[in-house]
């Protein structure tokens, strides 16, 4: 029989009710490893009070406290990295490396939310009028929940919950349905590093429960990470039911190879950028900018590609895994068709990417297209494979001018040799998150995830100081104690004094 996904609500890993149950698949042969509820909305309505209930008492814990409860558990996820790592791989089908990378760029947020008190310090003026202070105090919002995507199931639920909850709010989870097991695995360490019940809940399911979360009055914030559309959907609903949200959506990123650069350097990390994690991450490298006299190399980066081969996670010569679903490969090959018909060169095809003794598995090989044109779907569209797509131009200002005009604005990167040059990249381009000679410039949580334009939606980013007021309200308190009964007399401005 296969393993039954629970449940997590008021600290109990309990059994679903539902009679609605998808099939979690291992992507390397497409086997079932779990079923998953979509809960129903009673269990969604007890998971929400719970967490209502529960931010009550929690509130009121001591910042040291919350900060230790996050130290506890930054220990337990290190103890534990290696067999997180393993079953992240078995349903998602990265590599043991990809996978311990996974864990580990989440075991660093949990860091940062063990300096919560820090984060939290308000300000105060002395002295704003006569015997009058004034000081903020930064308190929890209360119920916040997060909807998380399949392509980092332990990072991405790590950038939400832990934060929000060391920052004294309690957490609804609701993880991709593809990739439950990580989380739900997270969430027992959580509880084994002491977590009272109930300040994280995770429930299950897709659009139904998500959208219970999103109209439901005592959610106060949702932090949703996944696909444009979807992104869209959730910032539009969301703060139409005037909650507070942050949505990070999918990408196109450049990376702008110029003539002065070191060609191997381009070389080994455009191919692990583009290909790694066989392109399903959102900062992926998708597009490669050749400027000038560097398009020569385009040649050499195909041999290069079509060195790295994918396969099980277990593989030590896999270079990636599979895709996650039959139908995201589908998808991916239609496009690569698409990149075909519409004029693209294919220098190197990996869509009928066989691996050896994995029949039933999700693979594609690397993928290199060049001669493309702003105008073909594989530019326009996000394709999250293993597949890189090469467009030419004369100058650092037509490569600027080229990326701008992109809607996605998530990250990018420059290699030159140049300092001049990538000042001016990293002062003019409107990316989010710039690499210099660094293929993906992911942020560590000191700072925050800070994509822009069409690739995220609200105000406040992941992670870092920011992640910190987006869980929280500022309140501002002015305060005069009188010293003695001195008659002052009706004040009938708004002036203090
Ligand atoms: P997805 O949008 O299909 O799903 C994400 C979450 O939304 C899941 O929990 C899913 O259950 C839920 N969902 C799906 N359809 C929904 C609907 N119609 N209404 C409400 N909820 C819905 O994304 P995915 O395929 O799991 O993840 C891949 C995408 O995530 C890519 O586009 C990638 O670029 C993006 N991503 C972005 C970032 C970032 O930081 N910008 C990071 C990782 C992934």
């Amino acid at each position: 029989m296969t393993q039954l996904v629970p449940l997590f609500i008021g600290g109990e890993f309990c059994q679903s009710n539902s009679d609605e149950w998808l099939e979690v698949t291992n992507p390397a042969n497409n086997a079932v490893i779990a079923e998953l509820p979509c809960a129903t909305n009673d269990e969604m309505e007890r998971a929400i009070q719970n967490a209502h209930d529960t931010f009550l008492t929690w509130k009121e814990v001591a910042v040291s406290e919350r900060a230790r409860l996050m130290l506890r558990y930054q220990h337990l996820l290190k103890e534990h990295h290696d067999d997180l790592a393993e079953l992240l791989s078995k349903e998602t089908g990265k590599t043991t490396v990809d996978a311990k990378g996974d864990v580990w760029r989440g075991i660093e947020v949990v860091e940062q939310a063990t300096n919560i008190a820090s984060n939290m310090m308000g300000e105060t003026v002395e002295n704003v009028a006569t015997d009058i202070d004034s000081y903020s105090l930064i308190q929890p919002l209360g119920v916040c929940c997060g909807i998380t995507p399949f392509n980092f199931p332990a990072m991405i639920p790590l950038w939400m919950f832990p934060l929000a909850i060391a920052a004294g709010n309690t957490f609804v989870l609701k993880p991709s349905e593809q990739v439950p097991l990580t989380a739900m695995r997270l969430a027992e360490l959580f509880e084994q590093a002491g977590a009272p019940k109930g300040v994280l809940q995770v429930v299950h399911g897709g659009k139904p429960q998500v959208d219970y979360l999103l109209a439901h009055p005592t959610i106060k914030a949702v932090s949703f990470v996944g696909s444009v559309p979807v992104a869209q959907y959730i910032y539009q609903t969301g703060t139409s039911h005037n909650k507070r949200v942050q949505a990070f959506a999918g990408a196109k990123n450049h990376m702008v190879i110029m003539p002065d650069a070191n060609k191997n350097q381009v070389l080994s990390n455009l191919v692990g950028a583009s290909v790694g994690a066989a392109g399903q991450r959102c900062m992926a490298i998708s597009v490669a900018v050749f400027v000038g006299s560097s398009k020569e190399w385009i040649g050499e980066l195909a041999g290069e590609m079509a060195k790295v081969t994918p396969g099980a996670w277990n593989d030590d010569n896999a270079g990636y895994g599979p895709l996650i679903s039959k139908q995201a490969k589908a998808r991916v090959v239609a496009l690569i068709d698409e990149g075909k018909a519409q004029g693209a060169k294919c220098e190197l095809d990996g869509s009928q990417c066989e691996v050896d003794g994995m029949p039933d598995g999700n693979w594609l090989g690397p993928t290199l297209f060049s001669g493309v044109t702003t105008d073909m779907s594989i530019y326009q569209q996000e394709i999250f494979g293993p597949v890189l797509v090469c467009l030419e131009v004369e100058t650092l200002e037509e490569a600027i001018a080229l990326i701008n005009k992109n809607p996605y604005g998530n990250g990018t990167s420059i290699f030159t040799a140049n300092g001049a040059a990538a000042r001016k990249y990293q002062h003019e381009i409107q990316v989010g998150q710039v690499g210099i000679n660094v293929p993906i410039p992911v942020p560590l949580p000191f700072f925050s995830f800070t994509g822009w334009r069409g690739s995220f939606y609200g105000d406040l980013h992941a992670y870092g100081k920011q992640a910190v007021r987006f869980y929280t309200e500022t309140k501002t308190v002015t305060a005069r104690w009188f010293d003695g009964d001195i008659p002052t007399g009706p004040n009938m401005t708004i002036q203090l004094r």
